[in-house]
């Protein structure tokens, strides 16, 4: 799932191509991956709803979710779930994917040539989101969210884990408590900060504190600078990869030795998430 430095990297992508384009035309292949304004997922749409008419004034991002800030300030927010992808090609190339939800065409100014941005979304967790002004994008879309887990200060982390005695893994997890930090970035975090991801939250330490958000600041920028990590699904619009992946040092390396003290990394299952941790470098925590 794509998680904040993969949302950014397609951001970017996106945005370099489609800021001041506007949408000609839309089509939807499968209405239940559109939530309408009202927030259904059937019922009627206006082309104008999609965004058809409209010109785009930027590409912004918040948590895991993308929004198309359109004109008029209505916005499509897409969110990538487990497969989802977005793709840009040009003006009457094929496309190969059965999966194809969205499709919209989008013109710049003059003569440019048109561009075409597929959303496409094999196992259909992700949506696309119509909002029709910004007080329903706040309000309906985006509250709720965290700040951003890259930026967050140390002292704004510490009073939001003050809060919950669930784990510090599954907090981490939690959107409503920072946001766009998922599975893969969670376990690196928490290696790097040498915390034990079962810790509850409202035990971390002032100097813990300090460290994670530290982690979450140069493990997440390195990682938009990468391209994010490329596993399974997530692949830029373009089609390429990001290259964070080789940076891991335990996701996806349960059983393997740690890059720091060399014993061999613990799988387990924690509030349902498969999680991989070094039990030497992250300590047994004193609450158990
Ligand atoms: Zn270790």
């Amino acid at each position: 799932m794509p998680e904040l430095p993969e949302v950014e990297a397609i951001r970017r992508h996106l945005a370099s191509t489609l800021t001041n384009m506007s949408i000609d035309r839309a089509s939807v292949r499968r209405r239940d991956v559109i939530r309408d304004l009202g927030g259904r997922r059937r019922g009627r749409l206006h082309p104008a709803d999609l965004g058809v008419g409209r010109r785009v004034e930027m590409v912004d991002r918040r948590g895991k979710q993308l929004i198309v800030r359109l004109e008029d300030g209505i916005g499509i927010v897409i969110r990538l779930g487990m497969s989802g992808r977005l793709e840009l090609h040009p003006r009457g190339s094929r496309s190969t994917s059965p999966h194809r939800h969205v499709v919209w065409m989008l013109r710049g100014a003059g003569t440019s040539p048109e561009t075409r941005l597929d959303f496409i979304d094999p196992r259909r967790f992700g949506g696309v989101h119509l909002a029709q002004s910004p007080s329903d994008l706040e309000e309906r879309l985006l509250a709720g969210l965290g700040p951003e887990a890259h930026t967050i200060a140390p002292e704004t982390l510490y009073d939001r884990l003050r809060r919950t005695s669930r784990s510090i893994k599954t907090a981490m997890l939690d959107q409503s408590v920072i946001a766009g930090v998922g599975n893969i970035y969670a376990d690196e975090v928490l290696f790097a900060a040498g915390v034990h991801p079962n810790q509850p939250a409202n035990t971390i330490s002032r100097p813990q504190v300090k460290r994670l958000a530290d982690a979450l600041r140069v493990i997440l920028q390195k990682a938009i600078e990468q391209g994010g990590s490329t596993i399974q699904s997530h692949t830029l619009p373009d089609g390429g990869v990001g290259n964070f992946a080789s940076h891991h040092k335990v996701y996806g390396r349960g059983g393997l030795p740690c890059t720091r003290c060399g014993d061999s990394l613990d799988r387990v299952v924690l509030g349902g998430r498969s999680t991989t941790f070094c039990a030497t470098c992250q300590g047994v925590h004193p609450h158990g």
